[in-house]
């Protein structure tokens, strides 16, 4: 057994897509119960189910009890299916035992101000969908006046109250860092998801560092390495982690599309990756078990 399988075991993925995803018609490469028992035999201790249309707490709660010693959490992303940025639909799903909460993805703002790739991915599978954002501007967690606006207050209020973990989606840097700082004051663990993916967010180093400055997590993801996604050289990753250190960073798969490889293979290939470059045993470790544990509570 490699390293890289040895660093796996026990690992908690804190950005899971199953399928389907936006719908059946789109090809995943496993779905949430394949996924459930790869990561099983992988040794994993678990991970969190992401969607980018519906709250994952009903499957997470069948598939914790159907697939034993993984623990499988559920999440909320705030896109338009649920109500956007919609106080009620996170208590809703908090109370159904979801863990994190995901700022708006392809409904965002940021994301549809630069080039609505989600929207352009979801097409093909989806007919209505221009229709639904002809003329939207998407959403934002930053009012006229450039403060926090209080559906999103409310949502941090929420997290603070149900100890669950909010994660910036596809806002931009710009939002995050302020969606860090009104978080993070209240001792809400914040997560930055995938700095590096570009053009969407584009973090840079410094802005990173910000973040982490501030308390806030931040999420790397293979996905962006993919040749089919950004093709994002695996270095400038390590590149972040050595700016910011492994003690603020986590590792995740978030590969949707049927031309991954299964996501627990996607997470073993992230670690070995780092490994190779460089990264610690230690530093693995500590971003694949001990910052998601406890940014989880587990
Ligand atoms: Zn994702």
């Amino acid at each position: 057994m490699q390293k890289a399988d040895l660093l796996l075991a026990g690992a908690i993925d804190m950005h899971a897509h199953g399928y389907p995803q936006f719908t059946l018609n789109m090809p995943g490469r496993q779905n949430n119960f394949e996924w459930a028992r790869a990561a099983k035999e992988a040794d994993m201790a678990g991970f969190v189910m992401k969607s980018h249309i519906w709250p994952t707490v009903g499957e997470a709660f069948l598939l914790d009890q159907m697939v034993e010693e993984m623990r499988i959490f559920g999440s909320i992303t705030l896109n338009y299916p649920v109500g956007g940025l919609n106080p009620f639909a996170v208590q809703t799903a908090a109370e159904s035992g979801a863990k994190v909460v995901f700022m708006p993805t392809w409904c965002s703002k940021n994301d549809i101000g630069k080039g609505a790739h989600y929207v352009t991915r979801m097409r093909p599978y989806v007919t209505a969908v221009d229709d639904a954002m002809k003329g939207v501007e998407g959403l934002t967690v930053l009012g006229d006046d450039g403060c926090i606006i209080p559906e999103v207050h409310s949502i941090i209020d929420l997290c603070k109250q149900y100890e669950m973990v909010l994660a910036s989606g596809h806002i931009s840097i710009e939002e995050s860092l302020s969606l860090c700082k009104a978080a993070t004051a209240k001792g809400v663990k914040f997560v930055l998801t995938h700095p590096l993916s570009s053009p969407l967010i584009a973090a840079t180093l410094d802005q990173i560092k910000a973040v982490a400055e501030m308390g806030g997590f931040i999420e790397n993801v293979f996905i962006g390495c993919m040749p089919m996604h950004e093709g994002l050289k695996p270095k400038r990753i390590v590149e972040v982690i050595e700016y910011v250190g492994a003690e603020h960073c986590t590792m995740s798969s978030d590969a949707i599309e049927g031309w991954n490889p299964p996501p627990p293979e996607v997470l073993r290939m992230f670690i070995a990756s780092m490994l190779a470059l460089g990264v610690s045993d230690d530093d693995v470790y500590q971003m694949t078990h001990t910052n998601p544990g406890h940014l989880l509570g587990v």
